[in-house]
């Protein structure tokens, strides 16, 4: 105890070099016009890691390309993990993160995974406060907006060799983000993958890594030709239990019970799942984490059992589901419409994200 208040007290934080930019780009004045991660702030984050010499030189500079040789490992074999978190403005303009702590640790888990460098939880809160704090006037003032924060790592050595870089940049960059549901909250159609899988046991699906993404990018072609917004992954051995959909994770209220994947190395453990979790048990629901056959979710459908299905992520907060395809069977879900559940779990996280409902759980931390 008295070691820790010991090593807090003197903990070393990173001394991070501010260069302004000369010439700020014009703010975005039709916010109802932002979309999703097409336009970018004026300054980002750029921290550089050498083998021996540890995380060194953190600065925020003009947002800029970066040069790098046509070799370099990122290129060719992928090893790179990235984060994904939003600000806040609130009424009385303060700016808020949620549970940064969580992005810090979650950024680590994967980065033991792809062999590269952790970075102390403290040093990457204090990196994506910093470039907020200097953003801030891009944290757009409408009703839902955020500012989108994506922190990546990526390796830099230059060679073909197969091995766990000795170098890596650590970057993050901000795009202002429009209302997630600019038209209202419109349940979603969504293809239960029965042919690719995104993950099995001892690959990477519990980390952020872009390779996750990269073998997923068919199936969520194919998926949307058909008129389907997203994908449902099952387990990669057997194909028979649900996993997760795209970029989120998925929950099912069925007859009063909630379910959802257990978070053991094949799913990735969401910050927007872990927080409804701990609503839904503050209000008293039972929530079984553990593993869901496609098939017993199909059957609770035709038994009327199936109440709410949604998925959870920081982009969308909740994305209520009307309809699952798997194979030729086809469940609908409620009657089409958000259902209460869900309704509650997004006014509830919507409401303490931005400030206006009180934060009893401390999930919040103002960027000063
Ligand atoms: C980021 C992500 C999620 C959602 O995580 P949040 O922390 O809630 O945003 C779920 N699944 C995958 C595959 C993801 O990459």
């Amino acid at each position: 105890m008295i070691f820790e208040t010991l090593s807090r007290r003197f903990y070393i934080m990173l001394d991070i070099k501010i260069e302004l930019t000369k010439c700020p780009k014009e703010k975005p004045t039709d916010e109802s016009k932002l979309g999703f991660g097409k336009l970018f702030s004026d300054h980002m984050f750029v921290m550089d890691y050498t083998e021996g010499q540890g995380w060194h030189d953190p600065r925020i500079i003009p947002y800029q390309p970066f040069s790098l040789d046509p070799a370099t490992v990122v290129f060719h074999y992928a090893q790179e993990i990235f984060e994904g978190m939003k600000a806040y403005r609130t009424a009385e303009d303060k700016i808020l993160l949620f549970r940064p702590d969580c992005n810090a640790r979650r950024l680590n888990d994967s980065a033991d995974r792809l062999c590269i460098p952790n970075i102390p939880e403290e040093d990457f809160i204090q990196a994506v406060s910093t470039l907020v704090s200097v953003e801030r006037d891009w944290v757009p003032h409408s009703a839902d907006t955020s500012l989108y924060i994506r922190p990546y790592i990526f390796a830099t050595d230059v060679g073909l060799g197969v091995h766990a870089s000795k170098h890596y940049i650590f970057s993050i960059i901000c795009s202002p983000s429009g209302a997630y549901y600019a038209e209202g909250i419109d349940p979603v159609r969504i293809y239960v993958e029965d042919e690719y899988i995104r993950a099995a046991p001892g690959l990477t699906g519990f980390t952020k890594c872009g390779g996750n993404y990269a073998a997923s990018i068919k199936a969520g072609e194919l998926a949307e030709e058909q008129g389907f917004a997203q994908v449902l992954w099952l387990d990669g051995v057997e194909k028979k239990y649900v996993e997760e959909v795209g970029s989120m994770n998925i929950m099912f209220k069925i007859d009063g019970k909630i379910y959802t994947a257990a978070t053991v190395g094949t799913v990735l453990p969401g910050v927007t799942r872990r927080s409804c979790i701990e609503l839904c048990k503050d209000w008293g629901y039972e929530v079984i984490e553990g593993k869901l056959a496609i098939a017993d979710i199909m059957a609770a459908a035709k038994e009327g059992k199936l109440e709410e299905v949604f998925g959870t992520g920081t982009a969308a907060v909740v994305s209520p589901v009307k309809e699952l395809k798997w194979k030729d069977e086809t469940a609908y879900i409620g009657d089409g419409k958000i259902g209460p559940l869900t309704q509650k779990l997004y006014d509830t996280l919507t409401g303490i994200q931005w400030g206006k409902l009180p934060d009893d759980k401390g999930w919040t931390v103002e960027v000063k």
